[in-house]
């Protein structure tokens, strides 16, 4: 699974850790995966002792984190012999977002600025140096919509992800993914504010832009459509902000993780 790239760098604890910031961070790193669409709606997670050993914590520390996100809703839990932990659906997922967006409004801006930072020299280098194979998997990844909220967030995940293969820069690559942890695309949003053709045309720009290997035409239309996911961003975290009361909030561990702490990961 793709995750195993961007996430699966076992960390290691080491002795300055408590149990409760290591669960914080396995919470974080397990929503980071939803919100960047490696783990998608109802998808199963890894068996308990993968994960557990991918994260670099104890299977009891992993308890810990997926109970905290069980409660804010990211995710489901059944017992029982083919029991397990899923994914929550969309709907569930997009009030967790919102939830979410509004804890983090203050850092809005700035980790808009970084995304527009990293996908846009992504286009633009993608643009110039993406051979003719990857130029068909970016059209491919492009050409699988189906408009159905769970395969819209898969799609556009697609699409970047295979944009930024063809920037040959594992090192933006992976910022991409890891900036997409903390801001992904609300794609519920999109649906509910029907601006789907929006964001399929968007993406259309980027394509038809690498495909001329126009590398300043990719990067001025990667920025529009940055710059539009920002302002569907805003406008519902506002929009949620009238009815704040349809999520609780999320229990510490989940929502929480200050930058701070973040930066102690030992990620
Ligand atoms: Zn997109």
């Amino acid at each position: 699974m793709r995750a195993d790239l961007t996430f699966g760098r076992a960390p290691d604890p080491g002795p300055a850790f408590t149990t409760a910031g290591a669960s914080e961070n396995a919470a974080w790193f397990i929503r980071a995966m939803i919100f960047s669409g490696e783990l998608g709606p109802g998808d199963r997670l890894p068996p308990g002792r993968d994960l557990a050993a991918r994260l670099g914590i104890s299977i009891v520390t992993l308890r810990v984190a997926l109970k905290s996100l069980e409660t804010a809703g990211y995710i489901v839990t059944s017992r029982g012999a083919r029991g397990g932990s899923s994914v929550s659906d969309l709907e569930t997922l997009g009030r967790c977002w919102r939830a979410w967006m509004r804890d983090k409004g203050h850092e809005l801006d700035d980790i808009c600025e970084l995304r527009e930072t990293i996908e846009v020299r992504i286009a633009w280098l993608a643009a110039q140096r993406r051979s003719s194979d990857e130029l068909e998997a970016i059209d491919r990844a492009n050409a699988l919509l189906v408009e159905t909220g769970s395969s819209v967030l898969r799609w556009n995940v697609a699409f970047h992800d295979s944009l930024a293969r063809a920037a040959h820069n594992s090192h933006l690559e992976r910022a991409m993914v890891e900036v997409r942890g903390e801001l992904f695309l609300p794609v519920d949003a999109y649906l509910r504010q029907r601006r789907v053709e929006e964001l399929v045309a968007a993406h259309g720009a980027v394509l038809d832009a690498v495909r001329r290997q126009d590398a300043e035409g990719a990067a001025a239309s990667m920025r529009a459509h940055l710059a539009e996911t920002q302002s569907v961003i805003k406008l519902t975290v506002e929009e949620s902000g009238q009815f704040q009361a349809d999520v609780p909030a999320d229990p510490p561990g989940v929502s929480r993780g200050q930058p701070q702490d973040r930066r102690s990961s030992p990620r």
